[in-house]
């Protein structure tokens, strides 16, 4: 049977057959040092020509796709293989007003913070667990500092693999608890996450296990696109189309799959054109946009409440900058401030409670919002991506937990008066 899809190098262009495990394309890996973001990485090409919904048109190819739960474009051969559990998936709402105020654009919400284990790395974890469970591996080893590590935990768990998950020793408390809920092998590392993140490859080298590490393993990316799909398949039963999608970015895999999921439906003419992606990072870790021009790499320490999206060296750097150039998309960076107040927002006028690194796609948005940049009648998607629950402690300046009333009328009387309730 030919192969279900290839892997072709950013960088080289080098093709190398789906049926192999792969990570890097080894020739251009061996350029790789410790100080810039890898080359090499791999993405999945399908054989579009021969996937029968390209001779359907627009929505209808959609609706194919979905009817067959998008295995035609994922680098898995059966359905099964993936988790009972149900991930993506996630609601798209429309939001019309903000602080009571009608807005003059249209604005959309993908709740990513909906997935089993409440981030949009759900969706990379599942298509990884898949894949291994098609090749009979048993064992995924991932270097997370957070959302990864616990994704891949809680998929495994429901899928009866074994999850080795690689944690810097400094890791926050919420997502280890989570990791070791689910009952993945959590071994902390003496050292920064680039040490975890090295150890877990030699370790996948000389155990085999499989590696889930983010932009090293190519097939994040094909679960990370999916949301895309939804997006156009959820947005087109209100007839619209989205002008701008605003995406919280760190490494620059979400921001690359969601880029690829577009990629896949223009090639497969479900659309003509894709609309502006806007990358928001935070002003205090910008390494991903502040390089996108130029020809050095400088690395600037991070430092953001935003821990999700804290890095200094982003993986996929060099996909997300080819992407971002070949598409015209834009970026911004927001203040731990601007993310504070756009997560308060969220939460108040929503419902919906995000952690920082999402609330920072929001504040873009906002961002966006007060300099005049939504055009009327456009439409916006944020993709939230995470949580809130995931980290408290960033928001306690935004909040302010009152002193216990005494239980009678009079005390409550007074404590109304003072809050102006
Ligand atoms: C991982 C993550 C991001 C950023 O994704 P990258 O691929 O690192 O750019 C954003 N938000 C949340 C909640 C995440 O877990």
């Amino acid at each position: 049977m030919a192969d279900k899809f290839i892997y072709k190098c950013i960088d080289c262009g080098k093709e190398y057959s789906g049926k192999e495990i792969m990570y890097l394309c080894p020739d251009c890996a061996l350029q790789n040092t410790a100080n810039m973001p890898p080359k090499g990485v791999l993405k999945v090409i399908y054989d579009y020509n021969g996937i029968p919904l390209v001779r359907h048109n627009g929505g209808t190819t959609l609706n194919h796709l979905f009817e067959k739960k998008q295995i035609d474009l994922l680098p898995v051969e059966k359905l099964k293989s993936l988790p009972k559990l149900r991930v993506g998936n996630t609601p798209l709402y429309r939001i019309k007003k903000l602080n009571s105020k009608k807005l003059p654009f249209r604005l959309f919400l993908k709740d990513d913070s909906q997935n089993p284990t409440f981030s949009f790395k759900d969706r990379a974890s599942a298509v990884v667990s898949g894949f291994a469970k098609e090749k009979k591996i048993k064992t995924i080893v991932a270097a997370s500092t957070g959302n990864a590590g616990s994704s891949l935990a809680g998929i495994c768990a429901s899928q009866n693999q074994k999850a080795i998950i690689m944690v810097p020793e400094s890791a926050p408390l919420a997502k280890l608890t989570q990791i070791i809920m689910y009952g993945a092998a959590i071994i902390p590392v003496k050292g920064t996450y680039d040490d975890a993140f090295d150890l877990s490859i030699k370790a996948t080298e000389k155990y085999g296990w499989y590696n889930r590490n983010t932009a090293f393993n190519p097939l994040t990316i094909e679960g990370k696109k999916t949301v895309s799909f939804e997006i156009y398949h959820q947005i087109r039963r209100s007839k619209h189309l989205p002008d701008r999608i605003f995406v919280p970015v760190g490494d620059g895999v979400i921001i690359s799959g969601v880029y690829k999921g577009l990629e896949d439906m223009l090639k497969l003419g479900i659309i003509n054109e894709l609309p502006t992606v806007v990358a928001v990072q935070a002003e205090g870790s910008n390494n991903l946009i502040r390089n996108i021009t130029g020809n050095a790499f400088n690395i600037k320490p991070s430092n953001t409440i935003a821990d999700s999206i804290s890095v200094d060296i982003p993986r996929n750097f060099y996909m997300a900058k080819q992407f971002i150039e070949k598409y015209n998309g834009e970026y911004l960076t927001v203040s731990d401030n601007e993310i504070l107040n756009a997560s308060k927002i969220l939460s108040e006028n929503t419902g919906i409670f995000a952690e920082p690194a999402a609330a920072t796609a929001f504040a873009g948005l906002l961002n966006y919002m007060n300099n005049g940049k939504t055009e009327k009648k456009s439409n916006n998607v944020v993709l939230l991506t995470g949580s809130g629950l995931k980290d408290l402690k960033s928001v306690q300046p935004v909040i302010e937990i009152p002193d216990a009333v005494k239980p009678d009328i009079n005390s409550l009387e007074n404590f109304l008066n003072s809050q102006k309730l």
